[in-house]
């Protein structure tokens, strides 16, 4: 398991708000929330980036957005909509190296990003 502080929110090392867990993924409330529904979903593989996937992990991210539309279901977004962000790299704004889906949402949404 990555040494990340995801690895340790995985591993239970850690506490966090969960909403969602199965084998393969978790997800829980972000610490720091941007939007008033801010909840991270990742993969319990310790996959650094969006850029360290490989063709074996196509299962798993068919897996994750799924579990993504089941998250944003089961917090209410649905109906209203939502935004799903992965930050990639330094340029991309990613502060933890494990693989993450941001779900945001409840309220009206920006574009563009900053
Ligand atoms: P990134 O900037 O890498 O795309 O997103 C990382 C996210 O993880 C940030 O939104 C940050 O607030 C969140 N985060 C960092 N540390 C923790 C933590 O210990 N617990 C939780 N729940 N979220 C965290």
């Amino acid at each position: 398991m990555g040494d990340t502080i995801f690895g340790k929110i995985i591993r239970k090392e850690i506490p966090a708000k969960i909403v969602y867990e199965d084998d393969s993924c978790l997800a829980f409330h972000d610490v720091s929330p941007q939007a008033p529904v801010h909840v991270l979903v990742i993969p319990k593989k310790p996959i650094i980036s969006l850029e360290q996937l490989e063709d074996e992990d196509a299962p798993l991210l068919g897996h994750l957005w799924l579990t993504i539309q089941k998250v944003a279901r089961q917090l209410e977004l649905a109906e209203s909509g939502y935004r799903v962000v992965v930050n990639c790299g330094k340029d991309g704004g990613q502060s933890v190296d494990h693989l993450h889906f941001h779900i945001l949402g409840g309220r009206a949404l920006k574009w563009p990003p900053g």
